[in-house]
Parts: C-alpha cells; structure tokens; sequence
C-alpha cells in the first residue's frame, strides 16, 4: 500500500480535507480516503508512521474530464480570430481547417495531448470529423471516447454522410485502445430528421451536441431567418429542413 497526502485533498464522494490522506494499493488503485492519520490508523487497524505518508503541497485531485475536445484541429490554435460571431467562426474554420502539412497536423495533436496530461486531464470526449486522430488515440495512455460527428443539412448528402461515419466508426473499433465511439449530431441546425432518424437507430451510448451557442441560432429556429440563415444561404444550403415555429430550438429541436 501507498499513503498520499496534500494541503487539501479532493475525494469527490465528500468535501474537500485539510492534510487528507489517499491509500493506493500497488498498482495505484485508489482503496480509501482519510481526513488524518487517526482515522486511517483506526480504520485499518494498524500503526502507519506519519514518515511513510508522501506528503505534497498544493492540492489533491482525481484527473480531470474535457468533455468535449476538437483533437484533429489542435492546429488551428490561435489561427482564428475571436467575437467573430458563430457565422463568422465557422467562415474562418472552413477556410483555414485544411491548412497545414499532414506532419505538422500531427505534432499539434500530440502536443495538445501531452498539455491536456500535464494539465491533469484523464479522460476526453473527443468530436472527429476524419481518422487523424485515431492512431494516436491506439498509443495513447489518456482514455478516450469519440465522438464521429455528422451534420449533412441537407437529406441530399444523408447517405454519404451516414456510410462516411460508418466507415469511420469500423476503422476506430479496430484500434487495439481507445476505440470507444459513437455516431453524434453536430447541430439542430447542421442535422436533418432524415439523419437524426439513422443516429438514433444507431442506438449511440453518448452523443455530444452544439446547441445554442448563439443568438443566431435562437432566431433561425424561432423566426426562419437571421445571420445563420443568410450564412447558410450563401453558401448554397437553404435549410429546408428547418420550420419555424416561434419557439427557441432547445423545444423544436427533434425528438429522434
Ligand atoms: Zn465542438
């Protein structure tokens, strides 16, 4: 067995403890927390020197969750201007998202994946567009579930969009590590029924949504117009799938 302790430690299950104390067996299992040494010596019935108990300053915690990561653009850092708005970030990504040599693609992957462990992060729900990332997540020791996403906005790309994320799902679950996955929407907006229909077929054990991360979004689903709407229409997607009805997306949004 091994005692950790720290100014304060984080046990989740109960408020924070001043100079707790965290018992691992060998293999760095967590087995129990203490709030001092009496408790654990109580508790385990034995007499633990307060020389054996490894003692840091600072705070103790389980590894964090980033709950939702963009892997495959880690790239793109600082590459896109901010208060864009949403209809002005997505111009900027679509432009800038192919840039950059395959090599250099993945150095910018391995380096956020050596910040995120540095930073404390043990686990990532990671949204993947293409299959980039996918080899890197078979070495890695973070623990990942990703997120294939899908948007078609129009049931004329449905099919391609749907076997494109098939094909990707068969390629992630014959990673030997990390090969958790599941189909995901991108957006109320960027789905139609027709795919909302197949993603919930799927039966997905998580999904990962963008919703409502504008006011432009509120005001295409309520009123049928709006920034997002002239975006989208610009670009040669009418958004035919989508009918207002006077009511903010998170109560139109489909039940699929
Ligand atoms: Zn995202």
């Amino acid at each position: 067995m091994k005692f950790y302790s720290a100014d304060i430690v984080f046990p989740i299950c109960s408020t924070p403890l001043k100079d707790g104390i965290v018992v691992m067996d060998n293999s760095g299992v967590v087995i129990d927390v203490f709030e001092n040494i009496a408790f654990l010596n109580n508790a385990l019935q034995i007499q633990i020197e307060p020389s054996v108990i490894e003692k840091f300053h600072g705070i103790l915690t389980p590894g964090f969750i980033n709950s939702h990561c963009h892997l495959e653009l880690s790239h793109l850092k600082g590459r896109i201007s901010k208060h864009n708005k949403l209809t002005g970030f997505i111009k900027e990504l679509i432009s800038v998202r192919k840039q950059g040599e395959n090599e250099e693609v993945l150095d910018a992957i391995k380096s956020a994946e050596k910040n995120m462990f540095n930073d404390g992060i043990v686990a990532i729900g990671d949204i993947s567009n293409t299959s980039i990332t996918f080899p890197i997540k078979n070495e890695s020791d973070l623990l990942y579930h990703t997120f294939i996403e899908v948007f078609d906005l129009s049931e004329l790309n449905t099919e391609k969009t749907w076997n494109t994320a098939k094909e990707l799902e068969g390629m992630l679950k014959s990673n030997n590590r990390n090969s958790k996955c599941s189909i995901s929407p991108h957006s109320p907006y960027s789905v139609t029924p027709f795919l909302f229909q197949k993603i919930n077929k799927n039966k997905a054990s998580l999904i990962s949504i963008h919703n409502q991360e504008t006011e432009s979004e509120n005001i295409l689903f309520e009123t049928g117009s709006g920034d997002l709407k002239s975006f989208f229409e610009a670009t040669g997607n009418n958004l035919v799938h989508i009918k207002a009805n006077g009511k903010i997306q998170y109560r139109t949004m489909y039940h699929y």
